[in-house]
């Protein structure tokens, strides 16, 4: 997204999370203008906080490109979709919600095709977090929580701390609209999700690249027993950070996918799936 020719600016370390690596940030209501906002008017003109899309720029101070995400008003969905894409019925709009963090959202992030490589981490893509599908239709819209990715941050901060080179996550689901999720709800996705809101992924170890959980146990199988250290290492990481806190959930392999952790954002605690 970012050309040599893109805006310079400072970007405060305020915005890069507790990891640090951090690269976008979604301008959201209640965000510091003196921080935020007033740079990018200057870099981007007077009306560029009005139309929604990314604003990428490059740090002063690092090599990375940094994103700020605007976005697309909540209330521009109509009949269950923005644009072409489909996305469905929020559970606050049929019903109050349980709380806080179930509240309809502020709006969405438009993801072109192009813009599925932009990071929002060190290790992180838009495009992994995308719902997978409607293929061929763009611009997605997507929701993604900065906390979520500063929480994956650490988690591969965390191990390579233990000894696991990983250069990032395998994300087998990230965001789901509520239209896709409530498709697998025979499967086991249940009707209120944190995968809706943008704060959720299904995440495996894949040092060795081929798109399936490592044998990160050293036992020579690759099984449950791989998820639960790494849910192990999530953990550590939120002893160290509380304020991560979230749900975690350990899945076993099926025919289509290896083993798995859910991992959240969600502000409370709540853990499933481990064997007993
Ligand atoms: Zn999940």
């Amino acid at each position: 997204m970012t050309a040599p020719g893109d805006p310079v600016m400072h970007v405060p370390d305020s915005l890069r999370g507790r990891s640090g690596r951090l690269l976008f940030r979604i301008l959201r209501s209640e965000i510091d203008p003196t921080v935020e906002v007033e740079p990018l008017t200057r870099l981007f003109g007077p009306d560029a906080l009005s139309r929604p899309g990314i604003l990428a720029v490059q740090d002063s101070l690092s090599a990375d490109p940094f994103s700020f995400a605007n976005l697309v008003p909540f209330a521009v969905k109509q009949n269950g979709r923005v644009g072409l894409y489909q996305v469905g019925r929020w559970p606050a709009e049929v019903r109050r919600p349980r709380g806080d963090a179930y509240r309809l959202p502020e709006g969405f992030i438009e993801v072109s095709e192009s813009m599925s490589n932009v990071r929002v981490s060190t290790h992180f893509t838009l495009g992994q977090f995308l719902t997978k599908d409607q293929r061929d239709v763009w611009p997605k819209m997507l929701l993604l929580d900065e906390r979520l990715i500063d929480k994956l941050e650490l988690v591969v901060s965390e191990l390579r701390l233990a000894g696991i080179k990983a250069e990032g996550l395998g994300v087998l689901s990230g965001f789901r609209t509520p239209q896709y999720n409530a498709r697998g709800r025979n499967s086991g996705r249940a009707t209120d999700s944190r995968h809706q809101y943008g704060d959720a992924s299904d995440v495996y170890v894949d040092v060795n690249g081929d798109g399936r959980m490592d044998d990160i146990t050293g036992d020579r199988k690759v099984d449950i027993r791989d998820a639960v250290r790494l849910a192990r290492i999530v953990e550590r990481v939120e002893a160290k950070y509380p304020e991560l806190t979230g749900g975690l959930g350990v899945y076993r392999a099926t025919g289509s996918h290896g083993p798995f952790v859910h991992i959240d954002a969600r502000g409370e605690r709540a853990r499933w799936g481990f064997p007993k």
